[in-house]
């Protein structure tokens, strides 16, 4: 069969309905078990009939024959057979007998009780309607007929007289004579009771026949169909892909065993595809994460994959996950249905950053209750919630004990198959993510500032001139130093300085494009790379990182200091024939110089 046809519910013709079959059936059963009965009963009728004439004939044959010996041997003579012809005539009046006729061997009618008849002659050789009137043989005797005449149908009884000794007497003994008693029975009566009958055969078959059909018909409904249909139907809408469909288990019979199997096996089904619909989402999800993973290497990045991978695939109302991304900083990625990712970072130790239930990350996390934060961090253990509104859950991401990821979700819809099993397996995937991007991220940042470190930055540079140098690209390098900086160290201290270079840090991080690479070059020197930027455009970034330090004090409130500050930049465009990445460098450096030399707060461009 066409996979196709699943479900497609088939129509059986009235025709072929099994009730309507079973129906017709029993009505031709019904019908020919009459008729049988209608054929037994006529024949047993007729047999009976036979019977009785037979044995009646028999018996008035006999006292026709002892009265004509007994009057024979007292006189004979026509006489004798008058008082036998009004023997019969009084017979036939009294009983339901027709023709009575005393016949002698050679067919002549000696008496009878019609008195026409008296003198006739009927043939006696191999007449069928006188039966073994040419036989001497006594057992041939009473034989018997069918005759048929305008008049109607008879039954004839032919029995021989039987010779007594004294008929010797004046008859020849070596040629006996020979005669019978004919009695004829009308058979008309047998064969209107017959007719009645089939009449009433007929009509009794009729209202019998379809009474019993149509009740076969309902009992086999009752019984059988509607167990069947129950379970025909669920068979059509499980096929169909309707999961929950049972078929109802009706009465105590051997259809209910099979509706209660048939449950069972559904069951079994909705069981089996909800596993493999599990293991499908389990592999498919395992699998976009780790591909989306491994695509990044950056905590940042990282997490706002993996967080694009959930809300694509278990389509929560919000998700949010945070991501340890370095000794003292975390990084956390939201995003909800409809919104795209949102990326933020903090300072200090995730999991106090996750305990608080303050900061930028909760807003975006305003479904999920602080307590199963709270919990999930203390426990270190899933925490699942599954509701009429959907599923939410907390997973925490744990290294060597120590929280270094927390993944978040909320109103995930009911549909999605979401096993605990699958959520330990997310949380091992997580752990090897967090770790992994934590160390590299550590690797390639500036402790400090957070900017990438001068290794990376370098290394980043060599790649990006060479890219630029093959495809034409332009490519532009700033080299920015704080102005006097020396000074807030001896005036404030080193840690007042470290604040500075963290809040300008911050504030030349925003003037950039995120494909911008903006690194630690040295104590307060930064070095800008940008990669396919007109040369134009260049002096126009480097101004903006001037105004954006100069733009307002930095403000040290630990000690209570607001200190402007000014910064030099010097920008180079890549010269694609001759420039290498420490050419490049060197004559950034050399604008940077002549920056400073010019005044400092300034931008110079080496072209
Ligand atoms: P100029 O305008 O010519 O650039 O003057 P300057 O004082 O900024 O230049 P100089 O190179 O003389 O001073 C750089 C200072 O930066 C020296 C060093 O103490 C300080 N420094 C370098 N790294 C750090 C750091 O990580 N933290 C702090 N607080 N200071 C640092
Ligand atoms: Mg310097
Ligand atoms: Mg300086």
């Amino acid at each position: 069969m066409n996979t196709q046809d699943l479900g497609v519910r088939l129509k059986v013709r009235l025709w072929n309905r099994v009730p309507i079959r079973l129906g017709l059936g029993v009505l031709l059963i019904t019908w020919a078990a009459l008729g049988l009965a209608f054929l037994l009963f006529n024949s047993r009728q007729e047999q009976l009939f036979t019977e009785q004439h037979v044995l009646a004939a028999k018996k008035e044959s006999l006292v026709i024959a002892s009265n004509l010996a007994r009057q024979m041997l007292a006189g004979g003579g026509w006489d004798v057979w008058n008082a036998i012809s009004a023997e019969a005539v009084q017979y036939r009046d009294l009983t339901d007998a027709g023709n009575i006729r005393v016949v002698t061997g050679d067919g002549v009618v000696k008496a009878a009780s019609d008195s026409a008849a008296v003198g006739s002659r009927m043939a006696v050789k191999n007449n069928p309607d006188c039966p073994h009137c040419d036989s001497a043989r006594p057992e041939d005797f009473p034989a018997v007929a069918t005759i048929s005449g305008a008049e109607g149908k008879w039954l004839r009884v032919v029995n021989a007289v039987p010779l007594a000794q004294d008929c010797v007497r004046c008859h020849d003994a070596k040629n006996p004579p020979r005669s019978f008693v004919s009695i004829d029975y009308d058979l008309a009566p047998l064969e209107r009771q017959a007719a009645q009958r089939r009449e009433d055969l007929l009509l009794t078959a009729l209202i019998a026949g379809f009474l019993v059909m149509a009740l076969t018909a309902l009992l086999f409904r009752l019984l059988v169909m509607r167990s069947v249909d129950a379970i025909a139907r669920s068979a059509n809408r499980l096929a169909s892909g309707g999961l929950a469909a049972r078929a109802n288990v009706l009465g105590k019979n051997e259809l209910s065993l099979l509706a209660h199997d048939f449950n069972h096996m559904a069951e079994r089904i909705q069981q089996q595809v909800a596993r493999i619909a599990a293991a499908h989402t389990e592999s498919d999800l395992l699998y976009t994460l780790v591909v989306e993973a491994s695509k990044n290497l950056e905590t940042s990045e990282v997490a706002a994959g993996v967080a694009r991978v959930l809300r694509e695939k278990l389509r929560p109302k919000q998700v949010a996950l945070f991501l340890e991304s370095g000794e003292s900083s975390w990084t956390c990625s939201t995003c909800s249905a409809n919104t795209d990712e949102k990326t933020v970072s903090g300072d200090g130790v995730l999991q106090e950053a996750v305990d608080s239930g303050t900061g930028q990350w909760r807003a975006a996390l305003a479904a999920i209750p602080q307590s199963m934060v709270t919990q999930a961090c203390r426990t270190q253990k899933l925490q699942l919630v599954k509701s009429a509104d959907g599923q939410s859950f907390v997973l925490p991401v744990i290294a060597d004990t120590r929280l270094v990821g927390l993944l978040a979700c909320v109103g995930i819809p009911a549909e999605i198959v979401l096993s605990e099993d699958l959520l330990q397996n997310l949380g091992v995937h997580l752990t090897l993510a967090a770790i992994n991007s934590r160390n590299y991220t550590g690797a390639i940042t500036d402790g400090l500032t957070r900017l990438k470190n001068k290794r990376y930055g370098l290394s980043r540079l060599d790649e990006t001139v060479y890219a630029a140098r093959r495809y034409g690209l332009p490519l532009g390098l700033l080299m920015c130093d704080i102005d006097h900086f020396k000074q807030v160290n001896d005036t404030y201290g080193h840690p007042a300085g470290d604040a500075v270079l963290r809040e300008v840090s911050r504030r030349i991080a925003a003037c950039v494009r995120k494909a911008d690479i903006a690194v630690r070059y040295g104590g307060e020197e930064f070095m800008l790379i940008l990669p396919e930027t007109d040369v134009n455009l260049l002096a126009v970034v480097g101004q903006k990182i001037r105004q954006a330090v100069a733009a307002a004090p930095v403000d040290l409130g630990s000690i209570g200091v607001s200190l402007p500050l000014t910064i030099s930049v010097g920008v180079a465009a890549l010269h694609p024939g001759s420039d290498s990445g420490e050419t490049l460098i060197a004559r950034a450096d050399a604008a940077l110089y002549r920056a400073k030399a010019g005044g400092r707060d300034r931008v110079e461009l080496e072209r």
